[in-house]
């Protein structure tokens, strides 16, 4: 068979939930396309929820970088991206956040009738019914230090509306991580009428006039055609999707003329508006405490392979504090989270110690997914312009948030677990060598999206339903189509796009 109804294309956190719900009451035919491996659950680096930092850089990962950033010291950043039935879920840190009530007032407020925070908690709470989240089970000693010096210093205990400090929340069931793959293809790969096509590359998708009618894939057989009777979905993600564009000659007419890529579609605005979370770390050594991981001892494996119990079940990251730099501000605009691992730059994986990671959260510097050439095997170029703004807003928001982290540091509760700085400069409380410190430290917390933003205004890549602007039968769904970057990790917030958009196609 070669024609479908429903071709989805990218089998991540969005392609697993539409593939899932599209072919749930058995009336379409649902042909899901993967890149990647179609078992990588095969792998113990993807169930045992300590060793997910070894995804990074393998054959489950994109192993995309940046070009080389201004306003991080000329640094090319790494940007993983997960490569696998699954997507970036399957390699991802399993925080589940579910975003500020301001960052979807926000939408709704910018003319997206019915994406309001009340109107969205529903797909939210069916997300929750299907991807099994859990608490922490086994925090490690100086977690507690972290809630304590939050409270000391004023911040409320506060995880539900994403303003204050909480203990984490993780992907997880059973003491093994839990992927969109497992939450949502289980039963559904049973299904005669879904079919999931792994180790698939998507070339380019194809147009009748603007009409979208079929994707051209490079798999095992090579190059071959597969027809969509009613719409491709693009889930390729936040680079992959844009990517996909413009290889298929949809994007800025100039660009596609520089390259070679027939116009479709002259849409200046994909691949624009690329956004990011920078997280700036800083790193100590431990004292008096093991880092879970670094050294994992024959008894904690064994503890762990007894009954899935222990420090092997951790997730790295134990604790958050959303915070408000500013009072006058309506929400917060730095994420600090507590880390139970020197993570960052000067990252040592067998070395024991702690890490706080301050975040931008609304950040203003917007950057570009653009082609390298017009080769699909080519990746595009990623371009972030991090700590770009003209007014330099962004850089000062981070030096007030690592000073806000720095304090939290001070408190007595860190006195006993604090050992080194692992980075020069992680403690300077110098205005200037806090900035410095960004520019040589800072990096991605992975959380890229908008590079083919929904909007109702002309520059949106897509409508409040997902279609692409001026072409019928394609519509992209995933973090590439969020209006704008939210205050939270983004597995959740996608997911939950997902599920809309899903509610959206089965209406049509
Ligand atoms: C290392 C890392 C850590 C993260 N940690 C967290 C976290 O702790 N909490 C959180 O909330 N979020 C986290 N995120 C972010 C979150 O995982 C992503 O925002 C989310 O998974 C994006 O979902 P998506 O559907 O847009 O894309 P993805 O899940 O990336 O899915 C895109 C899929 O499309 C496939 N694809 C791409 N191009 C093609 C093509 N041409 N042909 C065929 N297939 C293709 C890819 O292989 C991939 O499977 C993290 C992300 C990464 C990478």
């Amino acid at each position: 068979m070669s024609r479908w109804d429903y071709v989805i294309v990218g089998a991540g956190s969005a392609g697993c939930v539409l593939a899932d719900r599209l072919s749930a009451d058995g009336a379409a035919e649902v042909l899901l396309i993967e890149a990647g491996t179609g078992n990588p659950e095969t792998r113990p680096e993807v169930q045992v929820p300590i060793l997910f930092p070894r995804l990074f850089g393998g054959d489950l990962d994109w192993n995309f970088s940046t070009t080389p950033q201004p306003g991080l010291a000329d640094r090319s950043i790494p940007i993983p991206r997960g490569k696998a039935v699954g997507g970036s879920s399957v390699i991802n840190a399993q925080l589940w956040t579910r975003g500020h009530r301001a960052d979807y007032d926000g939408w709704a407020a910018s003319g997206l009738t019915g994406w309001s925070h009340d109107d969205l908690q529903p797909y939210f709470d069916r997300a929750e019914q299907r991807i099994s989240l859990t608490g922490l089970r086994y925090p490690l000693p100086v977690t507690p230090a972290f809630v304590n010096a939050c409270a000391r210093l004023g911040y409320a205990p506060a995880a539900e509306v994403q303003e204050g400090y909480a203990l984490a929340r993780a992907t997880h069931r059973d003491g093994l991580r839990h992927s969109s793959a497992d939450a949502y293809l289980g039963p559904a790969r049973e299904r005669p009428n879904l079919t999931v096509l792994a180790d698939t590359l998507v070339r380019r998708v194809l147009f009748e006039g603007t009409r979208a009618t079929g994707v051209e894939v490079e798999g095992e057989s090579g190059v071959e055609v597969l027809r969509a009777e009613r719409e491709v979905v693009l889930s390729a993600g936040s680079v992959g999707s844009p990517h996909l564009l413009l290889l298929s000659g949809v994007g800025p007419a100039g660009e596609l003329s520089r390259h070679g890529v027939p116009v479709v579609r002259d849409l200046p605005s994909v691949g624009r508006d690329l956004t990011d979370h920078l997280l700036v770390p800083l790193a100590f050594e431990a004292m008096g405490f093991q880092s879970p991981g670094a050294v994992a001892s024959p008894e904690q494996v064994s503890q762990y392979l007894r009954d899935r119990s222990g420090t092997l079940d951790s997730i790295i990251s134990e604790a958050l504090l959303f915070l408000r730099t500013r009072e006058e501000i309506e929400a917060p605009d730095i994420e600090v989270v507590h880390l139970v691992v020197p993570l960052g730059e000067h990252e040592r994986p067998a070395a024991h110690g702690l890490a706080l990671g301050v975040i931008l959260l609304r950040p203003r510097s917007r950057g570009t997914i653009t082609l390298r050439s017009a080769d699909p095997h080519d990746a595009p170029l990623i371009d972030p312009h991090y700590l770009s703004d003209e007014a330099g807003d962004d850089l000062a928001t981070l030096v007030a948030g690592i000073r806000a982290a720095q304090r939290i540091l001070r408190q007595p509760d860190f006195a006993q677990w604090l050992g080194k700085p692992l980075t020069d400069g992680a403690l300077s409380e110098d205005v200037d060598d806090i900035a410095a410190y960004v520019r040589a430290t800072g990096g991605s917390i992975h959380h890229l999206v908008s590079t083919c933003r929904m909007g109702t205004d002309e520059h949106s890549v897509v409508d409040p339903e997902f279609r692409v602007r001026g072409l019928t039968g394609l519509r992209v769904v995933d973090a590439s189509a969020m209006p704008s970057l939210v205050r939270a990790h983004t597995h959740a917030p996608v997911t939950m796009l997902a599920e809309r958009a899903a509610d959206v196609l089965l209406q049509h």
